[in-house]
C-alpha cells in the first residue's frame, strides 16, 4: 500500500515520466486489462493499473518505492493488452530510470544491479551473453557460490555458453547506446 502524499505542483512525477515516454497518462481509462495481463502482479504489492492511477493522482519520489518498477520482466503485455495505447511496461522503465536517478528505490534485491550487468553485455557484445553477466553480477553481489548448483546442467544442455555469441551486431548495438546515452545528457 502506497500513501500518496502530493507535492507542491500537484503533478508529481507525471510529467517526467510522460516525457521519458511520451505517453499521455491522463487518458487511462482505469479499466485493469494491464493488470490483468501482468505476469508478476500477484507477486508485487501493486498493480500497473494502480501505479498509472497514483501517476495521474499526483504521486511523488514515494512511487518509486514501488516493487513493481524492479519486478517487472518488461513482457509488455500490459502494453499490448490497453486499450488506450498507452506504453504501459515503458512507463515501468521510466519510473526505473527515475528511481536510480533520485536514489530514491528501495530496490529489490540486486535487482539494479541485474539490470546494470545485463545491459553492458548487450552493448559490449550486441547481444546477451550469460558468462560476463554472471560474472559482472557475482563480482557486484561478492556472493560467488549463490545459485551454482544448476550451473554444470545448464552448461551441458547449451542453455548456457562459455563464450559469446559473433551473430551480435555490436556496431549498430554500440550505436544504439552511444545515442540513448547523448539523450539522456541532454535530458531528453
Ligand atoms: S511489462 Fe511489466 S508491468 Fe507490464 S505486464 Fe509485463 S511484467 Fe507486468
Ligand atoms: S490497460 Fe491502459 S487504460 Fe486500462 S488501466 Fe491499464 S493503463 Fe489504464
Amino acid at each position: 500500500m502506497i500513501t500518496i502524499s502530493k507535492t507542491k505542483s500537484g503533478r508529481g512525477l507525471k510529467d517526467a515520466v510522460e516525457k521519458i515516454t511520451g505517453a499521455n497518462l491522463s487518458m487511462c481509462l482505469q479499466c485493469k486489462k494491464c493488470s490483468s495481463g501482468c505476469a508478476v502482479a500477484k507477486l508485487t504489492n501493486s498493480r500497473p493499473s494502480e501505479i498509472m492511477r497514483q501517476l495521474h493522482l499526483g504521486a511523488g519520489n514515494e512511487l518509486l518505492e514501488s516493487d513493481i518498477i524492479w519486478t517487472c520482466v518488461s513482457c509488455e503485455t500490459c502494453s499490448a493488452r490497453c486499450p488506450m495505447g498507452i506504453d504501459v511496461a515503458a512507463v515501468m522503465d521510466a519510473l526505473k530510470k527515475l528511481a536510480l536517478e533520485k536514489g530514491a528505490s528501495k530496490q529489490q534485491g540486486n535487482v539494479a544491479l541485474f539490470n546494470k550487468a545485463f545491459l553492458k553485455t548487450v552493448e559490449v557484445f550486441g547481444r546477451t551473453y550469460e558468462m560476463a553477466m554472471i560474472a559482472a553480477y557475482k563480482l557486484g553481489t561478492g556472493k560467488f557460490m549463490n545459485d551454482t548448483e544448476k550451473f554444470p546442467t545448464m552448461l551441458m544442455k547449451g542453455k548456457i555458453s562459455l563464450f559469446p555469441s559473433l551473430r551480435g551486431d555490436r556496431k549498430t548495438v554500440k550505436r544504439i547506446f552511444r545515442k540513448t546515452a547523448g539523450r539522456k545528457e541532454s535530458g531528453q
